[in-house]
């Protein structure tokens, strides 16, 4: 669950600013910097974000 907050101030990941994010073929990868100054790399796979029955992202947006 590291990526869920920061590991140098505690906020919650949601507060950090998302830099980019990439698509690749395992999931989504978004750079975050947190308010604090803080970077990191967050990876979200398809296998947990999408869910069952979700629309595919290639097709989503
Ligand atoms: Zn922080």
């Amino acid at each position: 669950m590291s990526n869920e907050s920061c590991s140098a101030c505690g906020r919650a990941a949601v507060a950090a600013r998302v830099e980019s994010s990439h698509y690749t073929s395992e999931g989504i990868v978004r750079y975050r910097c947190c308010p604090c100054g803080r970077r990191w790399v967050d990876m979200a796979r398809f296998d947990t974000v999408a869910g069952v029955g979700a629309v595919p992202w290639s097709t989503a947006n």
